[in-house]
């Protein structure tokens, strides 16, 4: 059930929704609008606890969710949620551009990752230093070493650092040095670690599972979000499907899909979901003409010599070309992009 508070209720009125909601033993979420706020009441809906609701003072009205995602859903919260962090914004009619190497190989490669990217225009700089390989014989990240070089990048640069994080007890550590956890798709459903990313006050970027479908990826998102943290953004990344001629299948009708089921803003990576250098600039461009609110983009001073992910990688120069060509599709659909 969603309590819709009136315009004018006061956080008095809130916090006494906040405790009748705990004492009828439902799970209360608090989500600030810029309009009004509601209080998301989660758990059994027994119809005597919307009439109890309803008549607390500040209370407009009360109603049911019907998506099996909660907090998440278009009905819990109707404006679209804006997520900043340093320079990098994500919606609002700004698509946010993360971009860098796959993985962060060395101090000279991720400073002139992020010098390059920050010269295009991007705002957040990627890099894995805890990276989930196929292979276990595969580059598997710096780590630590990574995640600090990470930091140093974003001292000279301001870029908002995007980094993933594999394992709960892990977190910690990410998140000491990172501005956005990355939940690979791989992890999507690893719901201890949503749970202990949720409990964070980083922005979480949750990339959709390669079989996972819209409801699964969705609840996935919901368990961050019923765990406290309101700041998740949803990345299509490509779905596995009987198609060879990319790595995976990159569905862009996921972005207006997802814009009509949830508040939470959309990342398209283009660079996962092709696996092809060369395709990645028109998806990008797709991607902002169908909505996106954000991109995350693979960019590698010298993607022939990578240590992953080499061939879905763009050289700076070509990204600069990127870069340009979103510029120009973002201004004929009046959005701002970087
Ligand atoms: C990545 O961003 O480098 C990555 C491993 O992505 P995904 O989890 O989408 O495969
Ligand atoms: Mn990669």
């Amino acid at each position: 059930m969603i309590v819709v508070l009136k315009k004018e209720a006061t956080s008095e009125m809130v916090t006494v929704v906040v405790n009748k909601v705990d004492s009828l033993g439902l799970r209360s979420n608090v989500i600030v609008g810029d309009e009004r706020t509601v209080v998301a009441a989660i758990g059994d809906e027994r119809n005597g606890h919307q009439e109890t609701l309803s008549s607390l003072p500040g209370v407009e009205k009360v109603v049911p969710i019907l998506a099996p995602y909660k907090i998440a859903s278009l009905e819990a919260k109707s404006e679209p949620t804006v997520l900043k962090t340093h320079d990098l914004t994500l919606g609002g009619g700004h698509v946010g551009v993360i971009a860098g190497p796959c993985s962060v190989e060395s101090e000279t490669q991720i400073m002139e990752s992020a010098r390059r990217v920050k010269a295009a225009g991007a705002t957040g700089l990627r890099g894995g230093a805890f990276k989930p390989r196929t292979s276990p014989y595969a580059f598997q990240g710096l780590k630590e070493e990574g995640l600090k070089l990470l930091a140093a990048a974003r001292e000279e640069t301001g870029l908002a650092v995007v980094t993933e994080v594999m394992t709960p007890s892990d977190v910690a550590l990410v998140a000491n040095y990172a501005d956005v956890l990355q939940i690979g798709a791989r992890n999507m459903q690893n719901y201890q670690l949503l749970q202990a990313v949720g409990e964070t006050d980083k922005v979480i970027l949750l990339k959709r599972g390669m079989s996972a479908t819209m409801d699964e990826f969705l609840l996935a998102a919901e368990y961050i979000l019923d765990a406290g943290n309101q700041r998740v953004a949803l990345c299509e990344r490509g779905v596995r499907t009987f198609e060879s001629h990319t790595r995976f299948t990159l569905p862009l009708a996921s972005i207006p899909f997802l814009h009509e089921r949830t508040h939470l803003p959309v990342v398209i990576d283009p660079s996962h979901g092709t696996g092809k250098a060369s395709l990645v600039s028109p998806m990008c461009a797709a991607a902002i003409a169908a909505g996106a609110d954000g991109l995350i983009v693979e960019v590698h001073p010298e993607p022939s010599e990578a240590l992953s992910d080499g061939a879905q990688s763009l050289d700076p120069d070509t990204f600069v070309e990127t870069m340009e060509l979103c510029k120009r599709v973002a201004s004929a659909i009046n959005v701002g992009v970087g």
